[in-house]
């Protein structure tokens, strides 16, 4: 659908249109090709969104708050808090790639480390991650295997080569920052060594044969610099050996699948057969479906999906989030599909930020839907995992996640706008930020980002240019947004009101142009009709929960570097009044200030609270492990009195109630309101 507003030249002739607005469902990919950045080269499929080298977008706001928090807090000193981050001695810097800790901690660790470093600019954590990644440089062998020499026979005399995977993306991202001309040929005598491996090396070893799909995305990255039709092979060799995610979910273990299940889609860029774009679809519909049927965008993977524990009390862990988040920015690029960037808030404003203690000093492995108490019980066999998986800690009781949480905030920092083959621009994931980029035809602007997103409606975009350009601005318009209202310099301009669309503006961009964006947010009820016909609450991309206060608890750590409990002093085992019709009038919305702390992710901070009427389930109580019971069928006894409860933003609450059961007369009608996930 285009909107389009004519010129009129002085003779009444029609030129061409001052400004066009239309929607698209997808941003085509063959509209052209951009050549001021890095995108898929002939003969792979032509990208329809482009990463921006990393450096070129600045965030600002709470987003920049958060990464600030990151620098401040472990992942900035997971040198002096983690046993695996030690440089001396370690496997992965050491030349000879003799030395201990040659698994995966270190290159989870840096991969975010180093780009926390350079979306930051912080000149220290650029130094410090360059001080590893040379070392890891200086590591290679003549046949192009690099890094620990016991991995090169780590399964029953084989490569075994799952960390080398994620070391290969820190290397990606450091070129992508600073150009050090030692990557390319490094990366490429590496993947050539891998090419000359037999097949089985990429059938073998349970997680390598599992997400091997990302050195498929490396080669693509390498050949895309160089051209290097061997990396083709390499990746076509890969596809066709490692484990089948084109045929459907086989694994069900919580990080495999959030960063598996994408498999196809990454291949599709050299098959160019729809059916492995639909497949990473199909297979992420496969375990919401079944494991996803409550709000936050995770689901119930407590280390392993497992049939019958579908409850909201089951956890997702933190390595989950990031790869999921990980995953879904790759996908947006790769499909031109904004619902991989709806996908990716979903996660990153609802459960993410819960994952951690406020001030980014710990996380813990499993957040889940309904949490209401955070300790170091063994909650098994509630969830699958036995141990301490709930307390927040910054120690080694989560080693994997402790690491691998380090690149959420800086790739997602990254992926906030992205190039488009007809050389515009595309804000894909909203927030804070300033962004400068190349347009048209080579003209550089700068934008400035001012908007309180998610917590604010408005996005507003404040253009600096030298010259006049004119090139197709994209914006991403979410699926829950029906109305979307644009301005370009006071001016309103008619947008036709696609959900889960990018609209775009073609016009001729000029400095001090102002382009406002309003997404009106509205509260919605779902029902989750196989979930015990629950409710969740969202408005906009946020989901909401039960406020519960909070009691942190000190149970151990350092006083630096504290380990907490948390506990309910509030009762939570609520269901909510709601109407038969219309539930989201039941809803109060009351609107604060962003905080002067910068982090909106916490209880006292919470820039937006809902008001709503409420009553106890005396039956709905702890189980005996201490694990929040499970929910309740709907529509559900209450008792007592009627109540005002607050719900927050659900990524502010670290204790959560986010799936309701509906009080009434068994019988009787639930809320009106959307069914199950869309
Ligand atoms: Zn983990």
């Amino acid at each position: 659908m285009v909107v389009a507003v004519f010129l009129l030249t002085g003779s009444g002739a029609v030129a061409r249109p001052e400004v066009t607005v239309e929607t698209v469902a997808t941003v085509p990919s063959g509209t052209g090709s951009n050549p001021f950045y890095v995108s898929n080269r002939a003969p792979l499929a032509p990208s329809p969104l482009i990463k921006l080298p990393i450096g070129d977008i600045t965030p600002k706001g709470w987003l920049r708050k958060q990464l600030e928090l990151e620098r401040d807090g472990m992942t900035g000193h997971l040198e002096e808090l983690s046993k695996w981050c030690k440089f001396d001695g370690n496997a992965w810097t050491s030349p000879d790639g003799t030395g201990a800790n040659g698994w995966e901690e270190v290159p989870y660790w840096l991969k975010g480390y180093g780009d926390l470093g350079y979306v930051l600019k912080d000149d220290k954590i650029i130094r410090e991650a360059r001080r590893w990644i040379d070392g890891v440089l200086s590591s290679q062998e003549n046949d192009g295997y690099f890094g620990p020499r016991a991995n090169k026979t780590g399964l029953d005399g084989q490569p075994d080569l799952w960390p080398h995977m994620v070391m290969l993306n820190v290397l990606q991202s450091f070129y992508e920052a600073t150009h050090e001309e030692r990557v390319i040929p490094f990366i490429t005598r590496y993947l050539h060594w891998l090419n000359t491996l037999p097949p089985a090396t990429f059938s073998r070893g349970y997680w390598p044969k599992i997400r091997f799909g990302d050195t498929i995305e490396t080669a693509y990255w390498l050949y895309n610099r160089t051209g290097d039709a061997s990396l083709l092979d390499l990746a076509a060799r890969i596809h066709q050996n490692m484990e089948n995610w084109t045929s459907g979910v086989h694994n069900w273990h919580n990080v495999n699948i959030s960063q598996g299940f994408r498999e196809p889609a990454v291949y599709y860029s050299q098959a160019k057969d729809a059916k492995f774009l639909n497949a990473a679809e199909h297979n992420y519909e496969t375990v919401m479906n079944l494991y996803g049927q409550f709000p936050g965008g995770g689901f119930g993977g407590d280390e392993n999906c497992r049939p019958g524990f579908t409850d909201p009390r089951q956890g997702f862990e933190t390595c989950g989030m990031v790869e999921f988040m990980h995953s879904f920015e790759m996908l947006t690029k790769i499909s031109g599909n904004p619902v991989w960037s709806d996908r990716c808030e979903e996660i990153a404003f609802n459960s993410f930020p819960a994952a951690l203690t406020p001030d980014w000093k710990g996380l813990h492995y499993l957040t889940s839907a309904n949490q209401v108490q955070l300790d170091k019980a063994n909650h098994h066999p509630g969830i699958d995992n036995g141990g301490m998986m709930f307390a927040y800690s910054p120690f080694e009781a989560y080693r994997c996640c402790q690491h691998n949480v380090s690149h959420g905030w800086p790739y997602y920092a990254e992926e906030l706008w992205l190039a488009t083959p007809d050389r515009g621009l595309c804000a894909s994931l909203y927030a804070p930020c300033n962004v400068r980029a190349k347009v048209a035809d080579g003209a550089t602007v700068e934008i400035s980002e001012e908007t309180e997103y998610p917590f604010g409606d408005t996005i507003t975009l404040r253009i600096s240019a030298q010259d006049a350009a004119r090139f197709p601005f994209y914006l991403r318009i979410p699926r829950w947004c029906g109305k979307p209202r644009l301005k370009i310099n006071g001016k309103s301009h008619r947008l036709p009101a696609d959900s889960l669309s990018y609209a775009v503006i073609q016009r001729q961009w000029k400095n001090g142009d102002v382009l406002t964006l309003q997404l009106p947010m509205e509260v919605a009820v779902k029902t989750w009709e196989t979930n015990h016909k629950a409710v969740s609450v969202a408005r906009g991309p946020l989901e909401f929960s039960l406020k519960i206060k909070e009691k942190w608890r000190r149970d151990g750590g350092t006083d630096a570097w504290p380990e907490y409990d948390v506990l309910p002093g509030s009762p939570w085992n609520f269901g909510l009044v709601l109407p038969g019709e219309g539930a989201a009038q039941a809803f109060k919305v009351i609107k604060k200030h962003l905080p002067a702390t910068g982090n909106p992710f916490t209880q006292q901070t919470a820039p937006i609270e809902l008001k709503v009427r409420a009553k106890r389930i005396p039956s709905w109580t702890l189980d005996k492990s201490g694990l929040v019971g499970r929910l309740p069928d709907s529509p559900a006894i209450g008792a007592g009195e009627v109540e005002t409860v607050t719900l927050i933003p659900l990524g502010a609450a670290r204790l959560r109630i986010s799936m309701f059961p509906v009080i009434g007369c068994p019988g009787s009608l639930g809320p009106a309101g959307t069914q199950g996930r869309d």
